[in-house]
Formats: C-alpha cells, structure tokens, sequence
C-alpha cells in the first residue's frame, strides 16, 4: 500500500497547485487522476483572472478573488522559474463592452459596482477605445477599462505547473480512479480506487472538480453540478488584439502578440449534465457575441472548438477547507474562477494542513455548510 503526507484526488488547476505549495513545504504528495491531468475543465478554461462577480450571488467572493490576484504574480513567478517554461501571464488589462440597451446607465453601474468592491475601472470614451483596440466595432456603445484584470494562457500554466509540481517532489499518478474513502465514519486515512488498490494519507483532499458529487461519502460536502461551457480558438490575421475584450454575450482571450494571432473565444453556461461535446447552436451564439464585438474576426479561420464542464455549486460559491471526518479536506466548486482562485485555494489549503490555521476566513467556502442542520449520517466512509 502507497501511503503519503497528503493525498490529493483530481489533477486539474486545483489539485496540482495545492500539490505544487505542499511539496514546496517539504510534505510527501501524490495527485491521483482517473485519466490524464490537466485535461478536463481546466484544460478548457479561457484564463481571465477577474474578480468581479458576474452576479449577485457571487459578491461574496470578491475578496478571495482580490487575494488570489495578489498571489498570481509570485504564482507564476515561481512556476515558471521552477519549470523554466512560461505561463503567458499577460498584464494588458481588459477592456468591458456594452453592445445593447441603456449602455451609458450599465457602464455607470458597473463602474459604481467595481468601486465599491475595491477594484478598478475606468469608463473609457469610444474614441479612446478604438485607438486602443482598432478591431473593435463601430456598434460598441459604451466602454470601460480594467486595467488590473490580467489573463494567462491556462495550457502553458497547465504543462509548467505539472512540470513544477513534479520538480518539487510531487507524485502525480494518472489512471488512478477513486471510488471510495478507506477509514471510518470519523477518520479518513486513504482511498480505494476502481482496481481495487488502496492509498494511505494522513490527509486526503478531493480536488475533483464537478464529479465531487457523484463521489459517495464525499457528495454531502461538496453538491457540485457540472456547467459546460464551450469555447473555439481563432487565428486572426489583421492588427494584433492586446487586451482582453469582453461584452455582455462572449470574450475574446488573445494568446499570441502579434499577427497572426490566437484568440480564445467563448463561452456558454449550459446545464448539460456531464456530456462534453460541442453543439452547433452553442458556436452560432458564441460567434455571434464575439464578432458584435470584432466584426473583422468574421474573416478569422477557425482552428479548434472544444468544451469543458464547470465545477458549480447550489449557492455559486467554492468549496475550501476541512470536513467534520477527521483526514478529509475539500477543494472544489471554484465554478468559472477556478483559475484565478487556483493560488489562494493552494494556499489556504496548505495553511490549513501544515499550520491548522489559515490567513483568509475560509467560513463562508467550509464544505460543512451543506452538512448543518442535517443529521443523517448515514453515507458514513467505510
Ligand atoms: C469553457 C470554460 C472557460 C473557463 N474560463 C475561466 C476563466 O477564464 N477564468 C477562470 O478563473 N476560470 C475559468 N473557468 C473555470 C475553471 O476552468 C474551473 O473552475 C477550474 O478549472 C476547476 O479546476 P478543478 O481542478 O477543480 O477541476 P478540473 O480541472 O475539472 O479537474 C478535476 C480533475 O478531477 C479528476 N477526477 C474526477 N473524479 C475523479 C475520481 N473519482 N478519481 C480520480 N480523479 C477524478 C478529473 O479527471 C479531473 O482531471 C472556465 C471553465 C470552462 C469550462
């Protein structure tokens, strides 16, 4: 039987940054993957690092988006030096876009909304907007800056954290399908996986991402619901795109620097159970936001569609931190943030390990706010 410090189930964003801070702190990690790492939603993100809440329901997030943010830059930095590979970390900031309706009144919102959570945002005039982003399209009604919005290229942040990871010292294990806790119903100290092998931990954090639901024992921490979003990337052959550019129906996400340019485009929010594929009507609706906003990019070939499923959660908030079976450690339902937030879910997480207390108030994101207020304990780790 294999048997380590920590044990982290799921290799996506999350699991491998909190392996990456772990083995940084000299602790014995394994990441185990029912199939190749770095493959499923995070894999398929697009990389904006935005802690603006797309929604009401997502106000409480902020502040952890805002501590994340401040973490990215030493983030990167010290994967990329680790690995020595890059990250296409890209500082240009984003431009938002209103195409419809009262736009002036919405850019006056968003910019009151932005200011009162703390985070930059400048209305831009159209004039200044086209000089900074020629592709832009003369039906834009009205603009704003952010300019502390960065974005990294998630497949190179994917390959050079991986590599990181593993420098350090971390085991990553693909293959590896959990299917059950090993311990008792207060007491974690492994995993059985599908073959029929058992691995033992001191610790074990689920790191699955949407399929933490479907995970018997685990499920009553963490209800994720999958949301598919689909996504296409674009080669674009005029005048270079430099910032992100986002309106209310898509985002474009530039890659490259120069022309001929990759352009990440996207996405949909598609209560889809786990079918990952992409839909005709999904592409017409995400061409059709993405050219509103640059109708040059009409003429732009397409070179990939792909999709990924998002790990949402019933209150659209993460879920971080330590359950009431001694051993068992959450960290999933980081929704469409799971990009930004990988750094300040590492850290947390790891804190939470290695010091039992934690720099953040985790409170809001505890897995045990599912479990209050209901008794049955019956799905109990076997
Ligand atoms: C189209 C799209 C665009 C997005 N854009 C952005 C963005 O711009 N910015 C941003 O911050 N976020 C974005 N997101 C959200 C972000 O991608 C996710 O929040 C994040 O990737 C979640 O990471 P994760 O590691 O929790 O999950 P995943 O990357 O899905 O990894 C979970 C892993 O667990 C494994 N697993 C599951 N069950 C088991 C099991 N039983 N045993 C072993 N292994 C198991 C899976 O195989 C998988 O590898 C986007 C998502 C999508 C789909």
């Amino acid at each position: 039987m294999k048997t380590y410090d920590v044990l982290i189930v799921g290799g996506g964003i999350i699991g491998c940054s909190i392996a990456f801070e772990l083995s940084q702190r000299g602790l014995r990690v394994a990441v185990v993957d029912r199939r190749e790492l770095m493959r499923e939603a995070s894999w398929a993100a697009a990389g904006m690092l935005s802690p603006a809440p797309d929604c009401p329901a997502a106000i409480p997030l902020v502040p952890l988006g805002r501590a994340s943010l401040a973490l990215y830059p030493r983030f990167v930095a010290a994967i990329e030096e680790i690995s020595s590979m890059l990250t296409g970390y890209r500082t240009d900031g984003t431009l938002a876009l209103l195409c419809h309706g009262d736009a002036e009144r919405e850019l006056s919102t968003i910019v009151t909304l932005h200011h009162g959570l703390g985070l930059a945002c400048e209305p831009l005039p159209l004039d200044d907007a086209l000089e900074m982003e020629p592709a832009l399209g003369r039906d834009i009604r009205a603009a704003a800056l952010l300019p502390d919005e960065p974005s990294v290229n998630t497949r190179l942040l994917m390959a050079a954290l991986l590599t990181a990871a593993q420098t350090c010292g971390a085991e990553m294990l693909p293959g590896v399908e959990v299917i059950a806790l090993a311990g008792d119903a207060n007491l974690c100290t492994g995993v059985k996986t599908s073959t029929g092998d058992t691995f033992s931990a001191a610790q074990v954090v689920f790191a699955t991402g949407c399929w933490t639901g479907q995970i018997p024992e685990v499920s009553r921490y963490a209800p994720t619901i999958p949301v598919r979003g689909q996504m296409l990337a674009l080669r674009h052959a005029g005048q270079a795109i430099r910032h992100v550019l986002r309106s209310e129906r898509a985002y474009i996400v530039p890659r490259s620097k120069t022309s001929p340019q990759t352009l990440v485009v996207g996405s949909t929010l598609e209560k889809a159970g786990y079918e990952k594929c992409v839909t005709s009507g999904g592409v017409e609706k995400i061409l059709g936001g993405v050219n509103e906003i640059a109708p040059e990019l009409a003429k732009a070939e397409i070179m990939e569609t792909w999709c990924g499923l998002r790990p949402g959660t019933p209150d659209q908030l993460p879920i971080i931190g330590a359950t009431d079976v001694n051993g068992l450690v959450i960290a999933t339902g980081h929704y469409r943030n799971g990009i930004l937030l990988a750094p300040v879910t590492a850290k947390l997480i790891s804190e939470w390990i290695t010091d039992r207390r934690t720099f953040f108030d985790c409170e809001p994101f505890s897995p045990l706010r599912f479990t209050r207020g209901n008794t049955d304990r019956s799905a109990t780790a076997s």
